[in-house]
C-alpha cells in the first residue's frame, strides 16, 4: 500500500462531507475509492496516468470534482465520457451512480486498458472503456445514442463540441467541465453548438474545497435540440485546423 488506508479513509469523508456531497458515499464506496487509489498510485509507477500524486489531492481535485458531476447526472442515464484518460470523471461516476451506465472513450489504448483493468479489479458492472477517437464514434452505430456525454480536459470547447454533440440522442445533453478560459471558449462555440444541434442551457459552477485548495470551474451543458447534420463530426485534422 503507497498510503494510509484509514487516514485516505477519514480524508475522503470528510472532504465529500464538508462539500455537501456525503449522501454520495457509503462503507462500500469508500473501500472503492481506497482500492481505486492503490491501482492508480501503483499503475501511475508504470505508465503516465496522472500528474495529480499525493491521496489528498486525488480526492479533492478527481474524486469530488467527478462526484460533483455525477450527482447532477439524470437517473439510469446511458453516459460517454470522451477522453476518459485515467478513468476521470468514468470511474469516480461508476462508483457513486451504480443506475448509471457508462462507456469511457479514449484513443490511446494504454489508458483503456488501464480503465478496463481497474472496473475489473472494483467488479464495477457499469462501466466500460473503449479505444476510440471521438469523431470516429460518432459518424458510426453509437451516433445520437447516449442521453449524455460528458468530457474533462479534453479539448477546447469549440473542438470539443464537434467531438461530443454527434453522440448525444436529440433530448440528451453534452456536460463539459471546464476550467478558468470557460467563458471565452463558450462564446467562440456559440456557432459551432448551433450548426451541430445544440442550444446552451444553464451553467452548473462546482466549487469544492478542502483545508488547503478550493476548486471553481463550471460545468458547461448544452441541450441537444436537433439532429446533427450528417456531414459532421468531420476529421480530425479538419475539426482542429478548421473549427466550426
Ligand atoms: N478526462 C481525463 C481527466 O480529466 O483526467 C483525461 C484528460 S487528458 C488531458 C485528455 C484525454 O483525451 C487523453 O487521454 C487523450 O487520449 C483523449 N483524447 C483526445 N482527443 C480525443 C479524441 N478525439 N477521441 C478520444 N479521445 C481523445
Amino acid at each position: 500500500m503507497l498510503f494510509d488506508e484509514k487516514q485516505f479513509k477519514s480524508r475522503l469523508t470528510k472532504v465529500f462531507d464538508s462539500n455537501g456531497l456525503s449522501s454520495m458515499l457509503n462503507i462500500e464506496r469508500v473501500e472503492k475509492f481506497v482500492k481505486l487509489t492503490e491501482i492508480l498510485l501503483e499503475e501511475n509507477e508504470k505508465y503516465n496516468l496522472t500528474a495529480i500524486k499525493e491521496p489528498d489531492k486525488i480526492i479533492l481535485n478527481h474524486y469530488a470534482d467527478c462526484a460533483a458531476l455525477a450527482r447532477v447526472l439524470p437517473k439510469g442515464a446511458r453516459v460517454a465520457d470522451i477522453g476518459c484518460g485515467a478513468g476521470f470523471p468514468t470511474l469516480p461516476v461508476a462508483i457513486l451512480r451504480p443506475d448509471l451506465t457508462i462507456l469511457g472513450v479514449d484513443s490511446t489504448q494504454k489508458r483503456v486498458s488501464y480503465v478496463n483493468m481497474a472496473k475489473d479489479m472494483l467488479g464495477l458492472q457499469n462501466v466500460n472503456a473503449i479505444c476510440e477517437r471521438a469523431e470516429d464514434l460518432g459518424k458510426g452505430e453509437m451516433r445520437e445514442s447516449f442521453d449524455i456525454v460528458t468530457a474533462r480536459a479534453v479539448a477546447a470547447m469549440r473542438v470539443l463540441t464537434e467531438l461530443c454533440l454527434p453522440l448525444v440522442r436529440v433530448g440528451g445533453k453534452m456536460i463539459a467541465m471546464k476550467g478558468k478560459n470557460a467563458e471565452f471558449e463558450l462564446a467562440e462555440a456559440k456557432k459551432a453548438i448551433s450548426i451541430l444541434g445544440g442550444k446552451i442551457g444553464a451553467t452548473e459552477t462546482v466549487r469544492l474545497a478542502d483545508d488547503t485548495e478550493e476548486i471553481i470551474h463550471p460545468l458547461i451543458i448544452v441541450e441537444k435540440k436537433m439532429k446533427t447534420p450528417a456531414a459532421y463530426p468531420r476529421a480530425f485534422t479538419q475539426i482542429s485546423k478548421k473549427p466550426l
